[in-house]
């Protein structure tokens, strides 16, 4: 008999400001509120106290690249995990790397610094590194945190670890006030250390949803001299476009998805080129024969988390919902307005789908031959929203 040992497939716990919580997809919690919605700010929020107004003796940092201005779910997740268990005496401060126009004290943070010299699309490890120590060398963080991600922070904390010769944990799924967890060993082991230096979260350990604010006090940031160049010894060879068309769905930041309500496919796949935005298509649209099966999300399909999801015409039933829960703004266009995708949307356009395709690519085209070039679409998904609102 195969006697494999089987790990729970899920993470175990979420820390959450009610301490840690089995987290069961679908289910109901306590407060009423579905477990693993995290999704959208609530409208009934009411204002929060702040966490502590003692005067700080220590301090936890968080280290993550904005994206376009604000942090990710997964950044938000590590800054919440050090707010969540920082006691009375702790500050936590937030360093942004990119420009920040957030609000850093509803994440949590007591101190913002902002280090608009860097972005995401650039690589430069060796700088981010000396503003990473920079930071640390003045405010003496107990630990350090940063997103366990692929795109910057996860390199920079194992980076920042190995230089300064720290304690580190990575992919760390669990974490409280005095250990983190790991899978290690093919994931074949759940192993507990007591927290280190430096902690790389994994993503969705920690329920960003928090019952306080921080002071979010912006610090006015200035390098002691020039930033040591990466030049020589790394060499960015920049970003290179490639056809969103090309772009595996659960990879793509931006897709425009079709519905039963979208009739004329040859206008809403020239949007998205227009737009460089992948395809993806409801069950029923697939169905129809209107898109390959490969372009399906939702549960029997692809699950995406893309910044940006425009749905048109897809009435947002669970099953499609599903695939795009991980998805950061949501954007519906639907001629019914208590379409269940409207409960999901950041935005509903109340339209019909062919009307705003058109209105789009108009939009598109006349912002192409104002701007000169199709480069002049780099920022579509904004155009789209701009379009839209
Ligand atoms: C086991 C199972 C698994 C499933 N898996 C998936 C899955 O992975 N993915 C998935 O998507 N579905 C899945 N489904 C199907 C799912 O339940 C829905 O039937 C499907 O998502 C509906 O697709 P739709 O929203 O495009 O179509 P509809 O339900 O027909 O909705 C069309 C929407 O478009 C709007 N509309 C119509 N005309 C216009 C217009 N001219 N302008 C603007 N709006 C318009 C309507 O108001 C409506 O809201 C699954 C179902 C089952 C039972």
């Amino acid at each position: 008999m195969n006697t494999f040992k089987r790990i729970e497939p899920r993470r175990p716990f979420t820390i959450t400001a009610d301490g840690l919580k089995r987290i069961t997809l679908g289910v109901t919690d306590s407060t009423g509120a579905m477990s693993m919605s995290t999704h959208g700010v609530s409208h009934r929020e009411q204002p929060k106290p702040r966490r502590t107004t003692v005067a700080a003796q220590r301090a936890l940092l968080v280290a993550a690249h904005a994206d376009r201005g604000a942090l990710d779910d997964h950044a938000r997740q590590t800054l919440a995990a050090a707010a969540l268990i920082a006691d009375a005496q702790t500050e936590v401060v937030l360093v942004v790397f990119g420009e920040f126009t957030d609000n850093a004290a509803l994440l949590g943070a007591d101190k913002l610094i902002e280090l608009p010299m860097f972005d995401r699309r650039a690589f430069a490890p060796l700088d981010e590194l000396n503003a990473l120590a920079a930071c640390v060398a003045a405010y003496a963080p107990v630990h350090v945190f940063l997103p366990d991600n692929a795109t910057g922070d996860g390199d920079l904390g194992r980076r920042y670890a190995a230089a300064v010769n720290a304690s580190v944990a990575t992919h760390v799924v669990e974490l409280d006030a005095a250990h983190v967890a790991s899978y290690v060993k093919a994931n074949s082991v759940f192993a507990v250390r007591a927290l280190p230096e430096v902690v790389l979260l994994a993503p969705n350990a920690v329920d960003p949803t928090l019952p306080f604010v921080g002071a979010g006090e912006q610090v006015v940031w200035r390098f002691d001299g020039a930033p040591v160049s990466s030049q020589g010894v790394v060499r960015d060879l920049g970003i290179e476009e490639i056809d969103a068309a090309q772009v595996a769905l659960e990879e793509a930041d931006f897709i425009v998805s079709a519905g039963n309500g979208v009739s004329d496919v040859a206008a809403f796949e020239r949007l998205a080129s227009t737009l460089g935005a992948a395809i993806g298509a409801s069950r029923v649209a697939v169905d129809d024969g209107k898109f390959a099966r490969d372009k399906q999300i939702g549960a029997t399909g692809k699950t995406v988390e893309a910044s940006v999801y425009i749905a048109f015409g897809i009435s947002g039933a669970v099953q499609h919902l599903q695939g795009i829960k991980d998805c950061r703004h949501v954007i519906a266009v639907n001629l019914d307005a208590s379409a269940p995708i409207a409960k999901r949307a950041n935005l509903t356009v109340i339209a019909d789908t062919q009307e705003t395709i058109a209105a789009l690519n108009e939009a598109a085209a006349a912002a192409r031959s104002a701007r000169g070039t199709g480069a002049a679409l780099l920022n579509s998904a904004a155009l789209a929203e701009g379009a839209l609102v």
